[in-house]
């Protein structure tokens, strides 16, 4: 039995100082009960906790992680910048170079801003969409979380529907009303949308892998579809890369499905583990950015050295090191297979989808293609699959709404431990 006495003790005193104890919501381990692990350290593929526990860590924190926690390259490139200062607030070098790697690897981006977070990528994003088309509306999925923008807290995946609030509280009545929302792979439904508001919607924004409503991939026909339906309406194609981006390909899901949009939000891998995000796309969309043009967006710590190190060192070792993807393509495939062998076993029939190194199971026999199709999941099985899993050393997304992200730390030995813990978790939780 592992012990929890110390992050249990931990979280009582959070709650008195920080709202529900966590300072973001999913973290607080509410929708599979029980409370969460405080964490010391982390080392390859695995996280330390305050009780002394090791864990198998299967969220890499929430994707960032991909060649495993500590990796030297991106460390060191961190502890070689820090002396030359943490802030500078003006102009580096190294931001044209981070903003010259990313052009060369996203097929989307001739053109990029560096930001904090994924959150202020998809805000400015659609802001500069709305400035550059005139037109007010967007249109998102049902289940895709692009951050907690007010335009994107409707219908929302993630931490929001982990917790109950898709469509958040506080937002107002205008902004909820400009942001229209269609089922994901629904390609006639956003025709119709489109149809209804002509002249009126300035982006469709998406995840071209779906992460936030547990793992949902997309059809071809249905990324196509929206390509041709954006380029004769002039609407301005957004692809939420935040998660996929570098993590699929170098050049993220628009390079694995030949799709490219007008513009691409970035986050997570990008800064290596520090707080980095990034918006890009075509020059003359770009070009509509302040100080270039008149859409307004700025930020104090944008580009910072430390952050734009971190993620330098991320990206140019992607880049060379293109067996990554191979690598991390083979370890989960061996893990999704394992998970298949053992519902075969216990004569269980449940959904696993997986593309590259993000995969999730859902709690039901139904095909899942949606956010609806998501929901059928039985969420207290998953829950008490993810405490059987937590007992046997193996840290997993702490909600039926998230996928998992695999690193290259994860080493054949860890897929047969991962494997037999799976096997017992299913018998246990049922
Ligand atoms: N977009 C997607 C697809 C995400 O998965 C996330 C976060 O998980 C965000 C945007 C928001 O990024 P951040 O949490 O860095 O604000």
């Amino acid at each position: 039995m592992i012990q929890a006495h110390v992050s249990n003790e931990l979280f009582q005193r959070a709650q008195n100082s920080i709202p529900g104890g966590v300072n973001s919501p999913v973290r607080a381990f509410r929708a599979v009960g029980g409370n969460p692990r405080f964490m010391v350290s982390a080392k390859g593929p695995y996280l330390f906790d305050e009780d002394g526990n090791q864990f198998l860590d299967l969220i890499n924190s929430w994707g960032p992680m991909i060649l495993g926690h500590a990796a030297e390259v991106v460390q060191e490139a961190v502890q070689k910048a820090i002396p030359d200062s943490l802030s500078f607030g003006a102009p580096t070098r190294k931001e044209i170079e981070i903003a010259e790697l990313i052009v060369s690897m996203v097929p989307s981006i001739e053109k990029v801003r560096m930001v904090n977070s994924g959150t202020e990528a998809t805000m400015s994003a659609i802001r500069v969409a709305r400035g550059y088309t005139g037109r007010d509306k967007i249109i998102k999925f049902e289940g895709c979380y692009h951050g907690h923008g007010d335009s994107f807290l409707i219908s929302a995946g993630s931490g929001a529907i982990t917790l109950g609030v898709p469509d958040s509280p506080g937002v107002t009545k205008g902004t909820a009303n400009d942001t229209l929302t269609a089922p994901y792979n629904n390609l006639d439904a956003v025709k119709m949308l489109v149809e209804a508001n002509k002249g009126q919607v300035a982006a469709i924004i998406l995840e071209p892998v779906a992460g936030n409503m547990g793992l949902v991939t997309p059809q071809l026909s249905f990324l196509q579809g929206l390509r041709e339906l954006c380029d004769k309406e002039g609407i301005v194609l957004i692809f939420d890369e935040v998660m996929t981006g570098f993590r699929l390909a170098p050049g993220g899901a628009q390079e694995v499905y030949g799709v490219t949009p007008d513009m691409s939000t970035l986050g997570k891998i990008i800064g290596g583990g520090m707080p980095v995000g990034a918006y890009g796309g075509k020059k003359e969309l770009m070009d509509y950015v302040a100080p270039a043009g008149p859409v307004y967006q700025a930020g104090t710590l944008s580009g910072n050295p430390i952050a734009m190190s971190a993620g330098m060192a991320m990206l140019t070792y992607l880049k060379d090191h293109p067996e990554t993807y191979t690598q991390l393509e083979q370890i989960s495939a061996k893990m999704v297979a394992g998970m298949q062998q053992n519902l075969q076993q216990l004569g269980l029939n449940y959904t696993i989808n997986r593309i590259g190194s993000m995969f999730s199971i859902f709690f039901t026999q139904e095909k899942v293609v949606d956010f609806d199709t998501a929901k059928t999941s039985d969420t207290a099985l998953f829950g008490r699959y993810f405490n059987s899993m937590l007992q046997r050393g193996i840290y997993l997304a702490p909600s039926q709404y998230e996928a998992l992200f695999v690193s290259t730390a994860v080493t054949e030995d860890l897929v047969a431990q991962y494997v037999q813990a799976n096997l017992e978790a299913l018998q246990e939780a049922h």
